[in-house]
């Protein structure tokens, strides 16, 4: 199979049709303001439009085998990996992050689709003994129905698989809601999985700037079966209350305050590392970003240190530039939230080691901040920009009271070399994914989501697929 030649599509993708809509939206580039296309801005009523093509689609789709939805999964897969420098491109271009992370990014996402394209065909039910000895019982799994799915722009690619290909290996037809910062990149997710073979109605996708009325839409027709969420607390709660009334599946993979603790007998070289890979990813614009290092107090001084010189060498820059390791942030207010945050903390008596202003339009620098208040906005808030907060502690008891000290509960890591403090330590925090001396705990094959206010629900995983299925129980009478 060759390269598809244009993946940058404007359009939005109903029942098998690309559809302009009555207006369009822009799409800007974050490095320099530039638009990079004009998208079809729908409405409601072409939300409406989507799901009844997913309803009807859903019949048929839902009697496909697990082998075939596996074989269209794979080749949607190894379409994305054949055309990975025109997608890498595109995603640069709509969300500014570096392009060596949108290459990894393609990878990580299109992982999704590989893995469940086999775990679709284990969703294996029960059979149970029966405490009636003329019943007999097992159970089946069954895809939900029609699923609608929103997501973000951090992750153009990865938190559209992520659900999406779940859903489809499950059975359920979809409809896809992309972040108006960066529908391009799922609008060719689209066109390859037509170019893959899906039956229209299957995948739609509705771009438009009306994210309120749009997700009111998907999240209270009832022909929707199961609303599948990524991105902020906020829009999560909303979402799960107009949810309620139809009574709908909800997933939701929501914000953290993930907590970065080093401990004294850790080996410093590593967690410096694991330090710029858990906090500078997409400028420090993920969900699983450390948020507050928590360092104990004998080794603050060496670490602060380090992490200093190696957050000094990161290269900020346009993303399309190779050798560039740091990006813009998303939007001004993206920008705005880190002043906020740096300008509270520093008021609250923090220190900046490094960086703490604005290079240049959305660039902000490399920035750590040392010994900041764990009363500041920083500490319960997450920052999303390049900027490293310090705190001290002074010994386990205390690094776990403040590692818990906040409303979320997605990532955490921690660093140390002692076996036994690892598995009491990881025991002890409140999060739905731990480090443990890794700074990067993303992967298909493992459960991914949180606890508390981050989120109900996994990705990935062979849990992944449960979000997408019920469970039936057939009782069989008679002899
Ligand atoms: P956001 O404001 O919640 O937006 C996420 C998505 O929801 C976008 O598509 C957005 O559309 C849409 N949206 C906004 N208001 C809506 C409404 N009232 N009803 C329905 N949809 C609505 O979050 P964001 O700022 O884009 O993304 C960053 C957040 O996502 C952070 O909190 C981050 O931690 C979280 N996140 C979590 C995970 C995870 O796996 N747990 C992964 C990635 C990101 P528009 O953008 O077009 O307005």
């Amino acid at each position: 199979m060759k390269a598809t030649n244009n993946l940058l599509i404007t359009e939005s993708l109903i029942d098998g049709k690309w559809i302009s809509g009555k207006k369009t939206f822009d799409v800007n580039n974050p490095a320099n303001g530039k638009t990079v296309a004009k998208v079809a801005d729908l409405t409601v009523s072409e939300a409406k439009q989507a799901i009844k093509a997913a309803n009807i689609a859903w019949k048929k789709w839902k009697d496909t085998t697990a082998a075939e939805r596996a074989d269209l999964l794979y080749a949607w897969y190894s379409l994305i990996i054949q055309n990975k420098d025109q997608i890498a491109e595109i995603m640069t271009l709509e969300c500014g992050k570096p392009i060596t992370e949108s290459y990894n990014e393609i990878t990580y996402g299109a992982s999704f689709i590989s893995w469940f394209s086999e775990e679709g065909k284990r969703s294996y039910g029960d059979t149970i003994p029966s405490s009636n000895p003329t019943n007999r019982i097992v159970t089946i799994k069954q895809g939900i129905g029609v699923v609608a799915a929103i997501t973000p722009w951090n992750f153009p690619l990865a938190m559209i698989t992520r659900k999406v290909a779940p859903a489809l290996a499950a059975g359920c037809t979809v409809v896809l809601r992309p972040a108006s910062e960066t529908p391009l990149t799922a609008l060719a997710l689209g066109k390859l999985a037509q170019e893959a073979g899906f039956p229209k109605g299957v995948l739609n996708i509705i771009t438009g700037k009306d994210s309120s009325g749009i997700g009111k839409e998907l999240s209270t027709n009832p022909l929707v079966r199961k609303i599948s969420f990524t991105g902020s607390t906020k829009v999560g709660r909303i979402l799960m209350s107009q949810a309620a009334d139809t009574i709908k599946k909800v997933s939701l993979e929501l914000g953290g305050n993930a907590p970065f603790i080093v401990f004294d007998n850790a080996n410093i070289d590593e967690a410096v590392k694991g330090a710029l890979i858990a906090k500078f990813r997409n400028s420090g614009q993920t969900c699983v970003a450390a948020n507050r290092f928590l360092i104990q107090d004998s080794i603050f001084e060496e670490f602060t240190k380090k992490l200093t010189i190696a957050v000094s060498k990161l290269k900020t820059g346009d993303g399309l530039k190779k050798d560039v390791q740091v990006g813009p942030l998303i939007n001004k207010s993206g920008l705005e939230k880190v002043q906020e945050h740096l300008k509270d903390a520093t008021e609250g008596g923090a220190k900046i080691q490094i960086g703490g202003h604005v290079i240049k339009d959305l660039f902000f620098e490399p920035t750590v901040l040392s010994d900041v208040s764990t009363q500041s906005l920083i500490a319960r808030e997450e920052t999303f920009g390049p900027v490293v907060s310090l705190f001290r502690f002074k010994n386990e008891k205390e690094a776990i009271e403040l590692a818990n000290n906040t409303e979320f509960g997605l990532a955490a890591y921690f660093y140390s070399q002692d076996i036994h403090r690892c598995w009491r330590v990881a025991e002890q925090i409140e999060s739905g994914m731990v480090g443990i001396n890794t700074g990067m705990v993303s992967t298909a094959s493992a459960p991914f989501g949180g606890i508390k206010q981050s989120g109900i629900g996994r990705e990935g995983s062979k849990h992944g697929l449960d979000e997408f299925m019920e469970i039936k129980y057939l009782s069989f009478g008679g002899n």
